[in-house]
C-alpha cells in the first residue's frame, strides 16, 4: 500500500489507522473523511525534529492551513510545537477559537483585504508575509491607526519553474504571488518597507510550488533567496533575521509517485544553506518551513458508496458515486491522480477499465479516469480513495447543495468526529 497507515483485515477490508473502512463508513455514513491523527504527529515529528537537528533551536515549522484547517488540526499542530500560516480572517478565527497561539500565525494571500489586516493586528498575528508593496502600506496604515509596529516578511518570487503543474505553479517571475527578485521590485520593496515607521521587517519568503519532488530546486530557491539577502546587506545596510523558503514537498498519491526522506532532504538543504552562508559572509538567517500536504495528506482518505455502474459498450465504463467535486474538486481543477479502491475488497481482481465519476451536475465531475474495479461492483460497495488529507475538506464546496461530508478522527485506535456532516438545516442556514 502507499502508506504504512493503510492494511486489510481478516474480512478482507480495507483498514486505516488500524480501524476497518467498511465499518466506519455504517457507522458515520458516506461520503466521509477519514483522518490519522498519529500520521499527522509522525509527519510533524519528522519535520520538527529535522529542523532542530539541522538548522537548531531557533528554526521553526509552520503548517500551511490552507491544505486543511478546522479547530481540531490547530490543536494537534500546537501540540507538536508548530506555528501556522493562515490565509484569511476565517483561518484566523478557526486558530483563535482552537486556542492557537496567533504570535505563531504567519499571514499570507496575494490579496489581504483592509478586513482581515484589522482583524488579524487585533487577534495578535504575528507576522504578516506581504506579497506586494500597495499591501505594505495598507498595513502600515493599519497598524498605525491601532498604534503598533508591526512585523512583516517579504514574499519573493525567484523566478524558479518547479515543473510542476502551471495552475500550482507560483515561483516565477509572471506569478501573481510575491515581488520578482530578478525584475528588481524586491530590493525596491525592501528599501521602502525600511522607511516605513510601522512596519518591522523581519525578513523575507519565498514558496516555489506545491507537489516537488526534486531537492534541487529548494537548494537552488534558497541560492537565490540568500545572494538576496547579502546584497540588501551591502547595498541597505539591513540583514534579514528570517527566510522562510515556504512548503511544497510531494506526496505518494499512486505508487509511481517517489517517496520523499524528509529528514535527508533537509539535511541537504541545511549542508547547502550553512556552506552558502559561510561564503557570502552573512549571518545564519533562522529558517522556517510551511508544509502543509505533507502534513495531512497521507493521513486522510474518503470513503463513498458506490451507485450507479454504467457500462457504455465499445466506449467506457462509470462507477459513480455518492460524493465528486463537491468534496474533491482537485481532479477537475487539475486533474491530480489518486489511488482508488473497494473498501470491501481491497484485494479483488480489478479487472474493470473506469471512471470514478461524482454525482455533481457537471461532466468535469470526475474523482479519476483510466482506473481498475472489480467488474462485479455494485450499488451499495463502499470505495476509498486514498491520500485525500490535504486539499480535499478545505477546498470543499455545498454545491448541487450538498452538505459537507463529516471529518472522523483517528487517534490511537479509538475514532472520533473531529468535524460534524452538515445536515439540511445547515445548508439553508443563511437563507433568508
Ligand atoms: C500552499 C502554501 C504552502 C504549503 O504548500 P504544500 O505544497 O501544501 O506543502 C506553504 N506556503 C505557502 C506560502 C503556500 O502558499
Amino acid at each position: 500500500m502507499i502508506c504504512e497507515n493503510l492494511s486489510v483485515n481478516s474480512c478482507g477490508h480495507l483498514t486505516f489507522a488500524g480501524l476497518d473502512c467498511v465499518e466506519l463508513a455504517a457507522k458515520y455514513g458516506t461520503p466521509l473523511y477519514v483522518m490519522d491523527e498519529n500520521r499527522i504527529r509522525h509527519n510533524c515529528r519528522v519535520y520538527m525534529n529535522a529542523m532542530k537537528k539541522y538548522f537548531g533551536e531557533n528554526s521553526a515549522c509552520l503548517y500551511a492551513s490552507k491544505a486543511c484547517s478546522f479547530k481540531r488540526l490547530y490543536e494537534i499542530i500546537k501540540e507538536e510545537g508548530f506555528g501556522t500560516d493562515v490565509v484569511s480572517s476565517g483561518e484566523v478565527y478557526t486558530a483563535l477559537k482552537a486556542d492557537f497561539d496567533l504570535g505563531n500565525a504567519f499571514f499570507h494571500s496575494n490579496n489581504k483585504t483592509d478586513e482581515d489586516i484589522a482583524f488579524a493586528i487585533d487577534s495578535g498575528i504575528g507576522y504578516f508575509v506581504c506579497d506586494n508593496i500597495e499591501e505594505v502600506y495598507s498595513i502600515s496604515a493599519i497598524a498605525g491607526e491601532k498604534g503598533v509596529k508591526q512585523k512583516v516578511l517579504l514574499r519573493l518570487t525567484p523566478g524558479i519553474d518547479p515543473h510542476t503543474y502551471e495552475a500550482v505553479n507560483t515561483g516565477k517571475v509572471d506569478s501573481k504571488f510575491g515581488s520578482a527578485i530578478e525584475t528588481g521590485q524586491a530590493f525596491e520593496i525592501t528599501k521602502t518597507t525600511l522607511g516605513l515607521p510601522n512596519i518591522d521587517l523581519r525578513g523575507f519568503h519565498c514558496h516555489i510550488g506545491s507537489q516537488i519532488f526534486d531537492s534541487e530546486i529548494y537548494i537552488r530557491g534558497s541560492e537565490i533567496m540568500l545572494e538576496f539577502i547579502a546584497h540588501v546587506r551591502q547595498n541597505l545596510g539591513y540583514t534579514a533575521e528570517i527566510l522562510d523558503l515556504g512548503g511544497g514537498y510531494g506526496v505518494r498519491y499512486i505508487e509511481a509517485n517517489p517517496y520523499i526522506d524528509i529528514d535527508s532532504n533537509i539535511k541537504g538543504l541545511a549542508d547547502f544553506i550553512k556552506r552558502t552562508v559561510a561564503q557570502l559572509a552573512i549571518p545564519m538567517p533562522r529558517i522556517c518551513l510551511e508544509p502543509g500536504r505533507s502534513i495531512v495528506a497521507d493521513a486522510g482518505l474518503t470513503l463513498y458508496t458506490a451507485g450507479t455502474v454504467k457500462r457504455i459498450p465499445g466506449y467506457k465504463n462509470y462507477v459513480s458515486i455518492d460524493g465528486g467535486m463537491a468534496d474533491n474538486p482537485r481532479y477537475a481543477l487539475y486533474g491530480s491522480y489518486y489511488t482508488v479502491m473497494s473498501a470491501l475488497r481491497p484485494e479483488a481482481q480489478c479487472d474493470m477499465h473506469c471512471t470514478l465519476a461524482g454525482r455533481c451536475c457537471e461532466s468535469g465531475d470526475l474523482i479519476q479516469e483510466n482506473i481498475f474495479l472489480p467488474s462485479d461492483i455494485k450499488r451499495g460497495e463502499i470505495i476509498a480513495v486514498l491520500t485525500t488529507g490535504a486539499y480535499n475538506y478545505s477546498m470543499s464546496s455545498n454545491y448541487n447543495r450538498l452538505g459537507k461530508p463529516a471529518v472522523v478522527m483517528i487517534a490511537d485506535g479509538k475514532d472520533y468526529v473531529a468535524v460534524k456532516r452538515e445536515t439540511l438545516d445547515d445548508i439553508i442556514r443563511n437563507d433568508v
